[in-house]
């Protein structure tokens, strides 16, 4: 059962992002020590496969020596276990140096544009675009594999055409993320991307993919196909994360997801103490993610989507309820909409429309007579 451990270097970041909740000013930086109680810690936590995660704030803003010696750290303290290693940064502190450094371990990239420059740098802030852009460039003559998440606004999803156009003529992978309420700003909601607006752009990038097959890739999109088909979910926000992620924060905190660095309420222990599963499992943090997995079987229980879906992220759920169980994911309507469309689409397909139907409708059969579902899964396998 592979998992997942996060590590926060720090939650400092050198951009100032509108719509930021995850970083804060005058954040320490790790410690090389808590690398290796880390690696400590995992040796007798448990020898499944595991994925580190480099995340922040900025998480470069560690600077070389730290992933010079976390690396190998890591790698070869840790080395009877399968071992994968990523980075989420803004690329802006990627130097030749640091590149060289993330190449030798073949670090694959996650970074953030929000779209064409202006649109970016309206959200992100002035200069955000070149800075990341320059590190693209550097990651590039490394050889380095980067992709760019696109953070979708109430503001940027007016301009969804110009979006799906830049990441189209430029080559670039897509993948989405709704801006969550900022728990940090005085107007938490002002740049969050509304539930009903996130479903209807997932249906508008599910049929500019299908016209685009073989031009780009929409990762949201192959992964909401992955997890209908597969029956299961594929990514951390459709599958029950609790006691399978887990995040190190710059003190070695420990919590169950990098988006609770931070937050003390949800420490769940410390990478120091080498805690065991039962000793996270003692944390209020721990009871509570896993009252939301009870929680989901009962709210969602009727819901044709619960075994692929699992009520979305118990971040969004939790954390925007001040820590109480309301709710599941507030993107929950998103999800419907987006899952039944492919459902209802790839039904069609399979068993076509009757000859009444498509009498009583031509223009309804018209809509679906072009590159489907089925094109899509096929694309999906053959990779
Ligand atoms: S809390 Fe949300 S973002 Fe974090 S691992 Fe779970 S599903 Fe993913
Ligand atoms: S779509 Fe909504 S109701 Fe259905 S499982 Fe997901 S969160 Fe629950």
């Amino acid at each position: 059962m592979p998992f997942h451990v996060m590590i926060i270097p720090t939650l400092g970041c050198p951009s100032n992002c509108s719509y930021c909740w995850s970083s804060a000013e005058g954040s320490p930086i790790m410690s090389i020590e808590i690398i290796k109680e880390t690696v400590e810690w995992l040796k007798k936590f448990r020898n499944d496969p595991v994925t580190f995660t480099f995340h922040g704030g900025e998480p470069l803003l560690a600077g070389p020596d730290f992933y010079r010696e976390a690396l190998p750290l890591l790698s070869e303290g840790l080395r009877h276990m399968k071992l994968a290693f990523a980075i989420q940064t803004n690329l802006w502190k990627l130097t030749p140096e640091l590149a060289q450094i993330l190449a030798e371990y073949d670090i694959p990239i996650g970074s953030s544009l929000d779209g064409p420059q202006e649109l970016n740098d309206l959200q992100r802030g002035t200069g955000y675009y070149e800075k990341t852009m320059h590190g693209y460039e550097i990651a590039r003559e490394h050889g380095l594999n980067v992709r760019f998440i696109c953070t979708f606004t109430s503001y940027s999803v007016r301009f969804k055409e110009d979006i799906f156009r830049f990441f189209l003529e430029n080559g670039l992978t897509l993948k989405l993320h709704p801006a969550l309420p900022s728990l940090r700003d005085k107007n938490p909601k002002k740049w969050a991307l509304d539930p009903e607006e996130y479903g209807g752009l997932l249906i508008y990038l599910l049929d500019k993919y299908l016209e685009n097959l073989h031009e780009i890739e929409i990762m949201n999109i192959n992964d909401l196909c992955r997890c209908l088909f597969s029956g299961r979910g594929t990514i951390c926000t459709f599958v029950d994360c609790m006691g399978d992620t887990f995040a190190v924060g710059p003190d070695g905190s420990i919590y169950p997801c990098y988006r609770f660095v931070g937050m003390p309420e949800y420490v769940m222990g410390n990478v120091y103490s080498h805690p065991s599963r039962e000793n996270l499992a003692d944390s209020d943090a721990w009871k509570v993610m896993h009252q939301f997995k009870e929680y989901v079987n009962q709210q969602c229980g009727g819901c044709t989507h619960i075994r692929y879906c699992r009520g979305g992220c118990p971040y969004n759920a939790i954390v925007h309820n001040n820590g109480e169980l309301k709710g599941v994911d507030p993107y929950c309507a998103a999800y419907k909409k987006i899952f039944d469309e492919i459902v209802e689409r790839f039904n069609r397909e399979l068993f076509g429309s009757s000859y009444i139907e498509i009498a009583a409708s031509p223009s309804e059969h018209m809509k679906y007579a072009k590159p489907g579902i089925m094109s899509l899964m096929q694309k999906l396998a053959s990779n």
